[in-house]
């Protein structure tokens, strides 16, 4: 590590060492080498492009899909030090950030993708030296993805066309296949790829067929008296269920895309300051919410995809004190998933069964549901973690032969 690097790490982040593979990526990224960053949510991958970003002359292009999501980076970047702004369609202040970036005057540039491609926005990225482009939640450019945005398959030639300029591929979700995807896709050597471990061990996996959803998740609000999540499969839900678990003692809220901004902020906000909330949420809620005791998170239905699963049971326990995920599902969920898997274009289906077929193993298994869990995101775990439902109370043997009898006779 050069000095100046621990030097920045300390001054402008605060950090006293790196965590994890970070020092890895950021290293290769200062080598200038492509690199492809598989890291969970909450490993710090923005650090691995801001420090470069800082350290490196020129500026640093950021590719992110959400509007939101690039404002609350870029009021975080900004709270340290780091000149950055953005070029969205909600941003009034254009002129100003473009003469920023000609004078040399910024660390970091957040653009949205399809921004990012248009010959236009190309020939103002040649009015100034670049020093790396960073491309955040990179598996948006994979159809086989749990999130494929058509708008990332657009950056390949503005990467190509700036072949010298250093790229780092960021994502905290990605199977075997989506990863050889995002290296094709944006022209990272396979010896670039550096990931790193995704096990939550405070974290007790429970997954339950649902029998009476409301008496379930009764049991299990009244059993974990710190800060919740619950989501449900629709907005409807969530408002119907924080409605029916508010009582005098303790509070439950709703959250999803359809309420109010105001409601869903001051929603959000009693939920980051409370310590024994119930948030009933659509999925919309979760992603850039920073709240380290979240004691519990539970999905009342079949979340989407394995990697959905461990992004949103992955923001219980964050302190690192001990934590639950709850899943209950039902056949009528994967009866919904298939249908909803022929609505998607061809080429996107194969994917879809993929997904499927994960969640069922990890559904249906008598073992190890962290082992299912940890061998998604190819890692080689034990066989059993002594803390999900199977280990601490391992299944009679029956399951295998009723879902063997189950289907012989169907
Ligand atoms: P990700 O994008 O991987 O989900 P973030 O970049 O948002 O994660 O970082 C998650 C949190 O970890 C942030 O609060 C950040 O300040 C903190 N963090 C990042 N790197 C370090 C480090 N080396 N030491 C301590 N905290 C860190
Ligand atoms: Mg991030």
């Amino acid at each position: 590590m050069s000095p100046d690097i621990g030097t920045i790490l300390k001054d402008s982040f605060g950090f006293p060492g790196f965590r994890g593979v970070q020092e890895q990526v950021v290293s290769r990224v200062m080598a200038g080498l492509r690199t492809l960053a598989i890291m969970p949510t909450g490993a710090g991958k923005s650090l691995c492009y801001q420090l470069p970003a800082i350290a490196l002359p020129g500026c640093c292009v950021v590719v992110s899909p959400l509007i939101a999501l690039m404002h609350d980076q870029l009021r975080a970047a900004n709270a340290v030090g780091i000149r950055a702004a953005s070029l969205t369609s909600v941003d009034a202040d254009w002129r100003e950030t473009q003469d920023r970036f000609r004078a040399g005057d910024l660390d970091l540039l957040y653009v949205a993708p399809e921004r990012a491609s248009g010959e236009g926005f190309r020939a103002f990225l040649r009015s100034a030296p670049l020093s790396l482009f960073a491309i955040d939640e990179a598996h948006c450019v994979s159809e086989w993805g749990h999130d494929f945005r058509p708008d990332y398959r657009l950056l390949r030639p503005l990467l190509d066309e700036f072949a010298d300029v250093p790229r780092l591929a960021l994502t905290a979700t990605a199977d075997a296949h989506t990863r050889e995807d995002i290296l094709v896709q944006l022209g990272i050597p396979h010896e670039g790829m550096i990931v790193a471990g995704f096990d939550r061990p405070n974290i007790r996996y429970t997954v339950q067929p649902r029998d009476s959803l409301s008496r379930q998740i009764a049991d299990l609000v009244a059993a974990q008296p710190g800060p919740g999540i619950i989501y449900a499969q629709t907005r409807a839900a969530t408002e119907k269920m924080a409605a029916s678990l508010a009582t005098g003692r303790r509070e439950a809220r709703a959250y999803h895309a359809g309420l109010p901004p105001e409601t869903r902020a001051a929603n959000q906000a009693a939920f980051i300051a409370s310590e024994d909330m119930i948030m009933v949420a659509t999925v919309a809620f979760g992603m850039g919410i920073d709240k380290p005791d979240v004691r519990f998170v539970a999905h009342a239905g079949l979340p989407k995809s394995i990697e959905g699963y461990y992004q949103e049971s992955g923001r219980a326990g964050r302190d690192g004190d001990p934590a639950e995920a709850f899943l209950f599902w039902g056949a009528d969920d994967f009866a919904r998933a298939r249908q909803r898997m022929f609505e998607v274009e061809a080429a996107r289906q194969p994917g879809e069964r993929a997904r499927i077929t994960a969640l069922g193993a990890l559904v249906e298994t008598g073992a190890c549901r962290r082992a299912i869990l940890l061998r998604h995101f190819g890692e080689n775990p034990p066989p059993s973690c002594g803390n999900c439902d199977n280990c601490l109370n391992p299944p009679a043997s029956i399951d295998a032969t009723e879902t063997a009898r189950k289907y012989l006779s169907a």
